[in-house]
């Protein structure tokens, strides 16, 4: 069984990111991640710290704003009017979930596809079902350069996605169908889930349910990538798959933490430092 370092990789993916900062910034421009908060989720304001440290740590200029629960939706769409024409922003973020009073879709979809960083607009999905070249949710973005990193070949190969939302199930199903494994997506409604994953060389849980995938859901020499972050009652932080009984049936496993979680914010930064390039070349 290897172990797939994410923590490492993620690193290796911050350190290039910093050097392709200040080579935008020796060219005038410096990139530039704008992360919306909407409340006081202590998640959310978790994240939303750990991404402005990172932007810091990788010479991206972050702004932040963070605004009460009771924002109105009017408010949130017209400061991401702004951000959208802002020439010096090269990345929208905006935290979710959103207060229920706002229409999370409709936020999504204000916010210019060329800055939308994490990949969540239609236009954005929509070019990654058709095999474009757009922007790509961070989550499943960081599963496919593990995969790259440890030279895991997925052509050919049966990859079962358990869970379909549009942050990393179905964005997961895609890329792993464009670089040519054969794909099935699972979900809550699925029947006899064991059987098909049995017959998996790669599995990705993405579901929310701590140590969901047991050993014998598995087969000897499959490749598992965790996603969930499950906190338990006593604090620990675990996946959606049952690590320690699965892990020497594996050929290569992502642990949790350590895993697929750092690298989120790492395929962000990179993601932006995308944007901040095209921008440098319209302006060319
Ligand atoms: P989500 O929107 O709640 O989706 C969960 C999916 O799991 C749904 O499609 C659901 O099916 C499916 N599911 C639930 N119970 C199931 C069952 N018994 N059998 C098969 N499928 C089942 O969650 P998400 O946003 O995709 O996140 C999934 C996990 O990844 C969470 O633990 C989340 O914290 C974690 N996550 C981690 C990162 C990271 O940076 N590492 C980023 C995002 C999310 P239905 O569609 O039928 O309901």
């Amino acid at each position: 069984m290897m172990l797939i370092d994410g923590k490492l990789i993620s690193a290796k993916v911050k350190d290039e990111v910093k050097i392709k900062a200040l080579n935008l910034a020796k060219q005038g421009v410096v990139p530039c991640l704008a992360v919306i908060l909407v409340g006081e989720d202590k998640a959310s304001q978790t994240y939303v710290a750990s991404k402005e440290k990172a932007c810091k740590a990788c010479e991206i200029e972050s702004l932040a704003y963070k605004l009460s629960s009771d924002t109105k939706e009017e408010k949130l769409l017209s400061i991401i009017d702004e951000l959208n024409k802002d020439e010096n922003v090269d990345g929208i973020l905006v935290q979710l979930p959103l207060p229920k009073h706002i229409d999370t879709d409709k936020i999504l979809e204000k916010i210019d596809p060329k800055k939308d960083v994490d990949g969540f607009h239609a236009i954005n999905a929509g070019k990654l079902v058709s095999g474009l070249d757009g922007f790509v949710p961070c989550t499943p973005l960081g599963v496919m350069r593990l995969l790259k990193e440890y030279d895991i070949e997925t052509s050919g190969k049966n990859a079962v996605i358990i869970g379909r939302s549009n942050i990393v199930g179905k964005p997961m199903a895609n890329l792993l169908l464009n670089a040519n494994a054969t794909v099935t997506i699972t979900h809550s409604k699925t029947k006899n889930l064991k059987e098909i994953t049995k017959n998996a060389d790669i599995i990705v849980a993405a579901i929310g349910k701590p140590h969901f995938l047991t050993a014998d859901m598995v087969s000897e020499g499959a490749i598992v990538i965790d996603v969930g972050i499950n906190r338990l009652d006593n604090g620990k932080l675990v996946g959606d798959v049952d690590f320690e009984n699965l892990k020497d049936k594996c050929s290569y496993i992502t642990p949790v933490p350590g895993g697929v979680g750092p690298m989120t914010i790492a395929m962000l930064l990179n993601n932006t430092i995308i944007s901040a390039t095209n921008r440098l070349k319209r302006q060319k």
